[in-house]
């Protein structure tokens, strides 16, 4: 038996005016999912607990049949897991922004989304500086990075209230550090960045070149090492990750999946859909799971940007969901599900908490006469997962 999911990231969304109150997934092209629905089933899941905020790496880890609430300990041990740091039982693992300030304003949460190039020079300068045994920092790509404080720095460090910098555009510093018992050990380091990073000469470079100097780090999402069971344990499965996005590829990591690196694979609306769809069908020759993630939708729904997110959801209908249909069709063991992780909407332009729904097909699952893959079909479903963690049980159980 084979198992795919297909994630359009932040897919869902509301009825739009310009669209006579349907919705993009109603206005896409979208003859594969609709197949999905048509030929099996759909239902509603929440994939966001209550009480956590409505991040991807949230969304998927209830996708992928964790409980959140239980599980999930921050992005910075993600991180760590994508970047290949172990991290011992005592780390605390902080996600480490390149930022840039301008007098007491944070004005750019990315530093003009720096090259990674760069961006390790000046984060090996910051560990070189700031660095004892018992702080490192580890540079990632473009603007995320990684430190990781031992046990000994401070023992409140994990409890810490820190902001995250995409969420404080435009404010006072100040009036955003991080807070709690500790979070002095925080503040002084991030005060001592800005001092050591305004005069380096990549952020001279860069501002004689207009673009946004990384001239203090943030830290935030901190978390300890999460002791999660490996998916092979938890559903006697081997399987795989194919994602653009580092915190799905570290909670792959996490996982023990396999994560697959597609070399056109780029997070953006220019991915190479064809490509990851290819490299699933590959790897389910040998593996019995596969988790395929397109972040393309989602950022559509962040620029509000209608057009471009009609197409994502078209072309990953065509060129993923399609292409592995096409393939998978002839054969009788196989189950697939598709899926949004949670909505993106282009009214909102940022995440939401709401319900989300999935369609499911394949092997033992009835048609249940549903007329296409929108959110106003599954509305009619008596199927529906308040702990969104448990769809996986289901979609693998059944
Ligand atoms: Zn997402």
């Amino acid at each position: 038996m084979k198992y795919i999911v297909l994630v359009g990231d932040g897919m869902a969304d509301y009825p739009i005016k310009e669209l006579d109150n349907r919705t993009p997934l109603e206005v896409a092209r979208t003859p594969n999912m609709d197949f999905i629905a048509k030929e099996g089933r759909l239902g509603r899941v929440k994939t966001i607990p209550d009480k956590l905020s409505p991040a991807s790496d949230v969304a998927n880890l209830s996708i992928l049949g964790y409980d959140p609430h239980k599980f999930y300990t921050g992005r910075g041990p993600l991180e760590a897991a994508n970047l290949g740091v172990e991290l011992e039982d005592d780390d605390v693992a902080f996600r480490c922004n390149l930022i840039t300030v301008l007098g007491d304003k944070l004005i750019d949460y990315s530093a003009g989304h720096i090259s990674s190039k760069e961006a390790a020079i000046l984060i090996r300068f910051i560990d070189h500086n700031l660095g004892t045994n018992r702080l490192k920092w580890y540079p990632g790509v473009s603007y995320r990075h990684l430190m990781v404080a031992k046990r000994g720095v401070d023992e409140h460090l994990e409890n810490l209230q820190c902001q995250q910098p995409h969420d404080i555009i435009g404010q006072g510093i100040l009036r955003n550090l991080p807070r709690g018992d500790g979070a002095e050990v925080l503040i002084e380091l991030m005060e001592n960045s800005r001092k050591i990073l305004e005069k380096h000469e990549i952020n001279q470079v860069r501002i004689d070149l207009k673009e946004n100097p990384a001239n203090m780090i943030w830290l935030w999402g901190q978390g300890k090492k999460p002791a999660m069971p490996k998916f092979a344990d938890k559903y006697g499965l081997s399987g795989s990750v194919i994602s653009a996005v580092d915190l799905i590829k570290g909670l792959g990591r996490i996982l023990g999946l396999e994560v697959i690196d597609v070399p056109g694979a780029t997070g953006y609306y220019d991915t190479d859909y064809l490509g990851k769809a290819k490299a699933a069908l590959k790897a389910l020759m040998d593996k019995d799971f596969v988790f395929l993630h397109v972040e393309a939708p989602d950022e559509a729904g962040h620029n509000g940007d209608l057009r471009e997110k009609i197409t994502a959801i078209e072309r990953f209908d065509q060129l993923v969901v399609g292409t592995i249909l096409h393939a998978l069709k002839r054969k009788k063991n196989f189950r697939i599900l598709v899926l949004p992780d949670h909505a993106t909407p282009i009214s909102v332009r940022t995440h939401t908490s709401d319900i989300v729904f999935f369609g499911i097909f394949g092997k033992d699952i009835a048609a249940r006469g549903f007329s296409g893959y929108n959110e106003k079909e599954a509305v009619k479903s008596d199927l529906y997962f308040a702990k969104g963690h448990e769809l996986m049980d289901y979609f693998i159980k059944f």
